[in-house]
């Protein structure tokens, strides 16, 4: 076979996979290019929760921060909600445009069921409209503009199991935006014994917040940075209804990691670090977990430079001189914050290098060296009506 020939059946083949490429192998995204990209026709549509009717066919959002009011044939800031004559629907309920299988370490989540995967899923919008967005290519596309698969919660759920996850996770865009769809498969997932977790910018109301986390185990909260100013400039959002969404997973008893994206110049001030810091030990204690996140140029903020790994060296001893026990550097492959360690003895725990788990010496849930318990959720395997290992 000639060069010529063989390049063409490679693309022949490129083509079919990408038709045919429904069966997830670990990482693999499938998506579905040949579904039509629209939503589904109104009576195929999931009606909105947390709304209010409002004169004249307008409907209030009570989902998010935000409480859009949105008029008759109009959409929420977030594009995957719409009012259709008085009525509020979800666009995307069931139609994710991202599904990967990923390991649990890549979400972060340090203190869960290490080395286990997890079906990760996502749709298109999202409320918050940050200049450095990593997964923009659908956070900023309406459901028209991004390739989804019909997914309903059933198959999802069943994709999973199939699949040997441990858990279904909630991420790439803001799932808050997908609220009813990802709280019906939260809910199926943990009756069908897998773990549930979300990964958001925490600016859910109190009242749907409270519902969801009665059915998630985890949730990874990005904390973006420290400052009203920095909220507002960069994400056009608020920093208040961040705090007090952590405020209440600490209070509801579900496991929470924190991420913190670093980005030069912007909110790598060591003073807002240190306020930040002394404001997670004092509000959710010294045991949550805090990822320092490493910047790469994307979206918007092209121009700016990868943040130092000194910088977040230093965000690292800022935080752990503050009294916070679990200090991460993330997208630093390699490096020894990339570990956990005994904040007791000093041992290490697991030794990671990256996403990958090196070696875990972690014996239920605690120090094998000191016997100091370490937070978190270890237990794994099929845990439907178990107590929950925190
Ligand atoms: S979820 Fe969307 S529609 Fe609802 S308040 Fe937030 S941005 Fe507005």
């Amino acid at each position: 076979m000639n060069i010529r020939h063989w390049k063409s059946r490679l693309r022949l083949g490129i083509e079919l996979v990408a038709l045919i490429a429904f069966i997830v192998v670990g990482g693999m995204v499938i998506l579905s290019p040949t579904l039509p990209p629209s939503p589904a026709d109104v009576e195929t549509l999931t009606e909105a929760r947390y709304y209010t009717k409002l004169d004249s066919k307008q409907v209030q959002c009570q989902l998010c921060f935000r409480r859009c009011t949105i008029a008759q044939g109009q959409r929420g800031e977030c594009g995957a909600r719409e009012n259709r004559e008085g009525t509020l629907y979800s666009l995307v309920y069931g139609q994710p445009c991202a599904i990967q299988i990923d390991p649990v370490e890549k979400e972060p989540l340090f203190h869960m069921l290490p080395t286990t995967k997890t079906l990760c899923l996502g749709t298109a919008g999202c409320n918050f409209k940050c200049t450095f967005c990593q997964n923009w290519q659908i956070s900023v596309r309406t459901p028209e503009e991004t390739n989804n698969v019909s997914l309903p919660p059933e198959e999802a759920v069943n994709k999973a199991i199939e699949l040997g996850c441990s858990s279904m996770s909630f991420t790439y865009n803001e799932p808050t935006v997908f609220y009813e769809y990802m709280y019906d498969v939260t809910k199926l997932a943990q009756e069908r014994g897998l773990w549930t977790y979300f990964h958001t910018n925490g600016a859910l109301n109190p009242e749907p917040l409270r519902e969801l986390l009665k059915h998630m185990d985890a949730v990874c909260v990005d904390l973006k940075g420290f400052t009203p100013e920095f909220y507002q400039e960069t994400s056009n959002s608020e920093l208040e209804p961040v705090l007090s969404t952590l405020k209440i997973i600490k209070e509801e008893g579900v496991h929470l990691e924190i991420v913190n994206l670093v980005i030069p110049t912007l909110n790598d001030n060591p003073k807002d670090i240190e306020d930040m810091c002394h404001w997670l030990r004092d509000n959710l204690g010294e045991e949550v977990p805090l990822h320092f996140s490493r910047f790469f140029p994307t979206y918007k903020l092209l121009k700016l430079p990868p943040t130092p790994i000194e910088t977040l060296e230093k965000a690292r001893e800022i935080a752990l001189d503050a009294g916070l026990n679990y200090v991460y550097i993330g997208n630093v492959p390699g490096h020894v914050a990339n570990s956990t360690f005994c904040p007791q003895c000093g041992q290490t725990l697991i030794w990671r290098a990256h996403f990958s788990v090196i070696s875990n010496q972690m014996k239920e849930g605690r120090c094998p060296f000191c016997d100091h318990q370490i937070p978190g959720i270890w237990e794994s395997g099929i845990r439907a009506g178990e107590k929950k290992s925190k």
